[in-house]
């Protein structure tokens, strides 16, 4: 998994939001992150 916007290394790691806990992707040179939801909708913009 590279990096979108830097094409930087990114690593799997898990995180915690308001009231789950969830998977995503991070960046480790520019901190960018991508989860399964901002997968799923940058999948849709493009259609
Ligand atoms: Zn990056």
């Amino acid at each position: 998994m590279k990096c979108y916007r830097c094409g930087g290394t990114m690593v799997f790691e898990k995180f915690f939001g308001i009231c789950e806990e969830f998977f995503g992707w991070r960046c480790i040179f520019c901190g960018e992150i991508v989860d399964k939801v901002i997968l799923e909708n940058r999948l849709e913009q493009k259609r």
